[in-house]
């Protein structure tokens, strides 16, 4: 027989979203517990944003090394470059349990109750957690669904066997002579451009006109140029069929069906929220979509039930799940708090990266406002020629008549750190007099943000009345 429990709150998931809430709830003092059916941290830390990074690192450092086998061009020469991907793989795996060990941590200090088991809704107050040793019953006033999400499967190329997730892509220990990736969003370009480095023949398939549809076609031409520098072929309208003896089956834009050869297929055509296993069917949930529905507060259409992160659809990352956690904890805690982020800046780990933050000149002018456009491109920038790579630019996009900054971009390499200054300025407010009275530091990358808005400072914007 089960025994129930009471909480204030609790959280199914420990992923970003969860954990973040979590912690925060048990701060505020109240009695929060978090159940989690795999490992602390969730998709993002066990094989996501975590094993993903760490594979692109270990795979620009071979590409380095490679390069300075071959002669590097800067005065720096070594031996042949060698790779052991089991090692690599171990490397990453360590990474991954450092934070894991991490998460446990923060949520025991915090004083988090967590249990290791799978939650289901019995009614909106109520959760049976099957557990290894049993099925507990828990109750509380609030309940947080931090379920996350799980890759979209292609009918034609159902996963398994040589047909791989990003999930198992993140753990080969042997190098794929052949690797073709289906969907060239940001999470099949970040692997995909990883494997080309480490020495994979990769052959990206998207069904979009472009790769990396979600952006902007300005700042995806950088990597387009690199995949082809990397010997990545880039087949664009293109529809995946099936397998078939080794090969991937392709319906070209053009009509024409192509046989891909590849040991490994890894299909990433996108991820959808998570709303299986938990007991969708047990509550009245109004959904968005194939995502939970939710408000400014993140709370669903059921009193006292709340959905944060991935579950509750795009955009799907983890600060948006770990902002979200922190919200609804504080709510629950009985704070006033809502939704009122001005921007959730993106990053795509590819080569060179893409960081943006607001609104891109398309969708700024669409949404009505007349803009003013900068770009700085990194070919004069000092930290660039000194790091080797000068290709990609920064880009600010700024209210004619105020000046008042809607949105920053850059693609090139390392800019990914550039996210913070973008996300700062625009949530709080800033104009490109105020970014171009700033003093930023040389020799960075960042100059190219202050030289944009001075552009626009000086002789971009209307004329003032
Ligand atoms: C390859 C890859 C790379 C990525 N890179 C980035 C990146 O660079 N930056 C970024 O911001 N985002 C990235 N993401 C996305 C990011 O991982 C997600 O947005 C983020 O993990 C969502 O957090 P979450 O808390 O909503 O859910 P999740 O991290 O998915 O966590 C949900 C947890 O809930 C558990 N769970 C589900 N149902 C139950 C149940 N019934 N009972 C108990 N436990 C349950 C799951 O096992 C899981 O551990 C990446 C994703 C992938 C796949």
């Amino acid at each position: 027989m089960s025994e129930t429990n009471s909480y204030d709150v609790i959280i199914i998931g420990a992923g970003p979203g969860g954990y973040v809430c979590a912690a925060r709830a048990a701060e505020l003092g109240l009695d929060t517990i978090i159940v989690e059916n795999r490992r602390m941290g969730g998709t993002c830390l066990n094989v996501g944003c975590i094993p993903s990074k760490a594979l692109i690192h270990a795979a620009d450092e071979f590409e380095r090394a490679s390069a300075f086998a071959a002669g590097g061009g800067i005065g720096v020469s070594t031996g042949p470059a060698t790779l052991d991907l089991k090692a690599v793989m171990g490397w990453k795996d360590a990474v991954v349990g450092r934070l894991n060990a991490g998460v446990a941590g923060l949520l025991k200090s915090a004083g988090v109750k967590t249990l290791d088991g799978t939650a289901r809704f019995r009614d909106g107050k109520t959760v049976e957690v099957a557990t290894p040793t049993g099925l507990q019953v828990v109750r509380a006033e609030a309940i947080v669904i931090a379920a996350g999400s799980a890759p979209v499967e292609l009918p034609a190329l159902p996963f398994g066997g040589d047909v791989l997730s990003s999930t198992e892509a993140l753990a080969l220990t042997a190098l794929p002579e052949r690797l073709a990736v289906v969907g060239a969003g940001y999470i099949g370009l970040e692997i995909g451009t990883a494997y080309a480095k480490l020495g994979s023949k990769v052959t990206v398939v998207e069904a979009a006109d472009r790769i990396l549809p979600q952006y902007d076609a300005e700042l995806t031409r950088p990597v387009a140029q690199r995949l082809k520098a990397l010997g990545v072929e880039t087949f664009v309208g293109a529809k995946a069929l099936g397998r078939a003896q080794g090969a991937l089956l392709v319906e070209t834009g053009e009509g024409d069906e192509r046989r891909i050869q590849a040991d490994k297929i890894l299909a990433t055509v996108g991820r959808r929220p998570l709303t299986d296993g938990w007991g969708l069917e047990e509550l009245a949930l109004e959904m968005d979509g194939r995502a939970v529905r939710i408000d400014e507060r993140c709370r669903t259409s059921m009193r006292g039930v709340y959905a944060i992160g991935d579950v509750a659809g795009e955009p799907m990352l983890a600060h948006r799940a770990m902002a979200q956690g922190e919200m609804v904890a504080e709510i629950v805690a009985g704070r006033k708090r809502a939704w009122d982020k001005r921007c959730i800046p993106a990053i795509c780990f590819t080569d060179p990266e893409i960081v943006t933050a607001g609104q891109s000149p398309e969708t700024a002018r669409a949404a009505g406002a007349d803009v003013r456009v900068a770009r700085t491109p990194f070919r004069a920038n000092g930290r660039a020629l000194t790091a080797g790579r000068d290709d990609g630019f920064v880009r600010v996009v700024a209210r004619a008549d105020t000046g008042l900054v809607l949105g920053l971009q850059a693609v090139g390499p390392g800019v990914a750190e550039l996210a913070a200054a973008f996300a700062t300025a625009i949530e709080m407010c800033a104009t490109v007099d105020d970014l171009a009275g700033t003093v930023f530091a040389h020799p960075t990358r960042g100059e190219a943000l202050h030289e944009a808005a001075t552009e626009l400072a000086r002789h971009g914007l209307e004329p003032q009345a």
